[in-house]
């Protein structure tokens, strides 16, 4: 006998925009059911920092999305029942083109909507533990920061979906839609509306849209220490003068080319795989270092011992922890657009495609998903 399988709304994918989709459908009161191809998800969202990095968006449209993307993370957090470090970040600077492009984003932030401040070298030291103190001349503290760990949150926000009567589907790829109908792994569902989350594959649902879209793929290099012994705590996640360069947000400062200009002179390797040193820390102790970036459709499946090396190199010039033993190295991928701050289509009605926003989708998530619902 056939079972009817019926969903207002089918989200497919399990990465945090699939879970961020089915969780504001779920609130909204809505059935929804989640595929995701893999028995867990292994994609972007697994991979990353978990670093809800609001100050690293441009100012207008999108920093008012991280916000309040931030708040409705804070709200899925506590429902969850998940630790998150509401450390906020510092940028801390030790030349002087850093420092001025510091100062300057701290003088015009707060006109832009950024609530940040320049601290002297002796405030970052009252507010980091964790920070180089040679030639450090002070930085950027912002309190809106949030860190969570990117693996706890893909595996039990799942269950807080489940409690609240989300149908999830793991092992399951779906490989057609043809509204109402949807073919799942062995399943055939009948549903209203589709959201498609489905990261950076481009090839099973909609590949023409994809073709078209410009979408591309950008690999990133990490490492993590061991968990750091006597329960010592990073404190404020960590990014320096390369980071600057790197989030669009700082491209508002006018001293921004010449700092730009000085890297790409001294330290031409950075630019060629994309480096800048960020740092995070689990609730179990290990720091997060990372990252790199090396962009195009086919994603080289060998990680660079070099790059690995840059990345430490970059991150001990400001970082100083009690153990720089790395525990795991690992690379993710994520889609991106060359031009726009995310991907979306509607490829035929009652399909939404949502995708592609890069570097920064753990951020972003819960405000797009927020967003795809006030527009459907
Ligand atoms: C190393 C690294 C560090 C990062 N750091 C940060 C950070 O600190 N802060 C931040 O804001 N962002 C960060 N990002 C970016 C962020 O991780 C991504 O933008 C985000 O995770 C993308 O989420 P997603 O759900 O779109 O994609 P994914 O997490 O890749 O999920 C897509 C899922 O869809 C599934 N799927 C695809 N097709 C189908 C199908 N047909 N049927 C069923 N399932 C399907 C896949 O199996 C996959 O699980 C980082 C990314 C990386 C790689």
């Amino acid at each position: 006998m056939k079972v009817n399988l019926r969903a207002d709304i089918a989200i497919i994918g399990g990465g945090i925009l699939g879970l961020a989709h089915a969780y504001i459908a779920s609130r909204e009161g809505r059935s929804v059911v989640l595929f995701e191809r893999n028995p867990r998800a292994t994609g972007a969202s697994i991979r990353n920092f978990g670093m809800i990095w609001p100050i690293g968006q441009p100012a207008g449209e999108m920093h008012q999305l991280a916000l309040k993307s931030q708040k409705l993370w804070i709200a899925a957090l506590n429902e969850a029942r998940l630790p998150y470090l509401a450390t906020g970040s510092l940028h801390v600077v030790y030349r002087d083109d850093e420092a001025d492009v510091a100062r300057e984003f701290c003088e015009i932030g707060p006109q832009l909507g950024y609530s940040c401040e320049w601290l002297s070298r002796e405030d970052v030291l009252r507010r980091s533990a964790a920070v180089r103190t040679e030639n450090l001349l002070g930085g950027i503290w912002s309190s809106g920061e949030l860190t969570v760990d990117p693996r706890q949150v893909v595996a039990r926000l799942p269950m807080l979906l489940q409690e609240r009567g989300v149908a999830l589907r793991y092992g399951s790829a779906v490989r057609s839609i043809d509204l109402p109908t949807i073919e799942a792994g062995s399943e055939t569902w009948q549903v209203d509306d589709a959201i498609v989350c489905s990261g950076d594959d481009f090839q099973t649902l909609y590949p023409k849209v994809f073709e078209l879209s410009g979408l591309t793929r950008c690999k990133l290099q990490m490492l993590r220490t061991v968990p750091q012994p006597g329960g010592w705590q990073l404190g404020p996640a960590l990014a320096a003068g390369l980071t600057l360069r790197f989030y669009k947000a700082f491209r508002a400062c006018s001293t921004l080319p010449k700092l730009v200009e000085r890297i790409a002179r001294e330290t031409p390797e950075c630019d060629r795989w994309g480096i800048h040193a960020l740092v995070s820390q689990t609730a179990a102790g290990e720091v997060t270092i990372g990252d790199s970036h090396e962009y195009g459709k086919c994603v080289d499946i060998f990680d660079k011992t070099e790059i690995d090396d840059l990345i430490l190199r970059e991150a001990a010039t400001f970082l100083n922890i009690p153990s720089w033993q790395i525990a795991q190295r690992w690379h993710g991928v994520y889609s991106i657009h060359p031009d726009r701050a995310f991907f979306e289509a509607a490829p035929v009605p009652g399909v939404r495609i949502v995708t592609a926003p890069g570097g920064s989708g753990m951020t972003l998530s819960f405000g797009l998903a927020e967003r795809t619902f006030q527009r459907t």
